[in-house]
């Protein structure tokens, strides 16, 4: 980048300097905006990254790693029968119907190969073993070798790094400036910002040659924005994301004309404990241990209530619907069968361990009696080979709940994603409210809506910000190339 001056209005006349210009600007250095810069970068644009925090990685960096990918060869080997059209089927019954087919297909189709591109292209190393999380009808969850997308994260910058491409951290954007014929050409940000001073830093333009791609993530962190959308979702519901996800970029492609698509539609993580403040340690036990091999119990009665094994959307709605903290239980061979490490959240005491499920049912005040049915009966349907009370499939490594000690954990929803966003086709091209592509504007990402419709499959995020990261990429180095 080189500073130079540029005579083009922006949308404030008042403030049309240029302090800087490249061919690609990428807001935003998570999985998507990092995708976005490389393919930017390796199709022959210079680019720069602005990221508003003093590191980058957004809520990519903290998340669990898992990536879901339909028809890959690991499967294949794997004997495991999968598409991308069965992908596709599962994201849209999940959706309730209400993702834009285009996108969701976009995603199924390229999960594969963009998965196959983490490996060969950025070095990612994934452990030998597939999941299949609530909502999936098949094993086809990866999961990074230290189970973070920190990694992911990390060969990103280092790819990025080689392609002589800049992050720029502690920037952020202000506002997306417009040529007078209503491309985006650049954007104005705060130089030298501080994430805990929200006025701070230097105002600058930057401006883009080719295009801007947004890629700024949620707005789960938001709550005055998120309570507006889902006036459920005020301060006093956790969230599991980084104090970063909030929805200033968003607002200002609003401002611009963007389509709003399913602002309200917001997931709650059903593996959220109120035991532990943000992601935690609890959730890769009730996700990956608890809702695949054990039950969820309502405390008042000792009762199964729900298909542990349902997507997130139905398992959140059916524990708020109780009204309470649930009571997620799996006993000392259903966490060996996993071959999930869950020692933190035992250290931590999120995860407790009971010699036998009366001492259980005494801790969390369940009736015993009751607790005690509902295990039998689960271990009835175990040797039948088929939960008729709720339809939980049996995976490998199914078994009777017998074992002390038993774990358990407390559930309460938190706020983990936000299925809403500006509105892009299949090209990541940013729509406005006539249904025309805004010139010069991608989006890629938490950012964007209609993926996932009413409710994301697990694992399917990072997929969907790879595959439409890369395409943004692509199309803003392109652009007018
Ligand atoms: C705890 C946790 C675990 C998860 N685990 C998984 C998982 O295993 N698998 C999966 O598929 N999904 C998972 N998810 C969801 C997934 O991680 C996110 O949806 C995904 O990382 C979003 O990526 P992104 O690139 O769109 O946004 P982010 O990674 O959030 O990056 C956006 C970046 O933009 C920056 N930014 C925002 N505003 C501005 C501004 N004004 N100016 C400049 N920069 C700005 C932010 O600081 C941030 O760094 C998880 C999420 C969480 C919170």
């Amino acid at each position: 980048m080189h500073e130079t001056s540029r005579p083009t209005a922006g949308q404030d006349q008042s403030n049309s300097r240029c302090d800087d210009t490249c061919d690609v600007i990428v807001v935003g250095a998570g999985f998507a905006g990092l995708a976005a810069a490389i393919e930017a970068s390796t199709n022959g644009a210079s680019v720069v990254v602005l990221e508003k925090m003093k590191a980058a990685g957004g809520n990519s960096i903290i998340s669990e790693g898992g990536i879901a990918a339909a028809g890959t060869s690991r499967q294949q080997r794997r004997g495991i029968d999968d598409s991308p059209d069965l992908m596709y089927r599962d994201m849209l019954r999940a959706g309730m119907f209400l993702n834009h087919p285009e996108l969701a297909r976009e995603v199924a189709v390229k999960s594969a190969e963009t998965f196959q591109w983490s490996i060969d292209c950025l070095g990612v190393e994934y452990l030998d073993r597939i999941d299949q999380f609530g909502g999936h009808s098949v094993l086809r969850c990866f999961t990074t070798t230290d189970v973070s997308g920190a990694s992911i994260i990390r060969r990103q910058l280092e790819k990025l790094e080689e392609l002589r491409a800049s992050v720029r951290l502690q920037t952020c954007l202000t506002r997306l400036i417009l040529s007078p014929d209503g491309t985006v050409s650049g954007v104005e940000v705060r130089e030298g910002f501080d994430p805990r001073e929200p006025g701070s830093g230097l105002t600058k333009n930057l401006y883009a040659r080719r295009a801007v791609v947004l890629a700024s993530g949620g707005f789960g962190a938001d709550v005055a924005f998120r309570s507006v959308q889902d006036p459920r979702l005020t301060a006093d519901i956790d969230t599991t994301n980084k104090a970063s996800a909030t929805a200033e970029v968003l607002v200002q492609a609003l401002r611009i004309g963007a389509m709003p698509v399913q602002l309200s539609h917001i997931q709650l993580g059903p593996w959220g404990s109120p035991d532990e403040k943000g992601y935690g340690a609890g959730p890769r036990f009730a996700d990956y241990v608890v809702f695949q091999l054990g039950i969820v119990v309502d405390p008042r009665t000792g009762g199964r209530f729900v298909n542990e094994m349902a997507d997130r959307k139905q398992l959140s709605d059916a524990i708020l619907a109780v009204g309470l903290p649930c009571i997620g239980i799996a006993d000392a061979r259903a966490v060996e069968v996993s071959g999930w490490d869950i020692s933190r959240a035992v250290q931590k005491g999120v995860v407790k361990t009971f010699p036998s499920l009366s001492e259980l049912a005494s801790h969390y005040g369940i009736p015993p009696d009751g607790l005690e049915a509902t295990v039998a009966r689960f271990n009835g349907h175990v040797a039948n080979g088929c939960d008729h009370e709720y339809d939980k499939p049996m995976l490998e490594g199914f078994g009777p709940l017998e074992q002390p000690p038993y774990y358990a954990i407390r559930l309460w929803p938190k706020v983990h994603f936000t299925m809403g966003g500006v509105h892009i086709n299949s090209q990541a091209q940013v729509i406005n409210l006539d249904g025309r592509p805004i010139e010069g504007l991608y989006a890629a990402g938490e950012v964007t809506g209609g993926v996932h419709g009413a409710c994301r499959l697990g694992s399917c995020a990072i997929t969907e910000c790879l595959v439409f990261g890369r395409i943004a990429g692509r199309n803003a180095a392109a652009r007018n190339a």
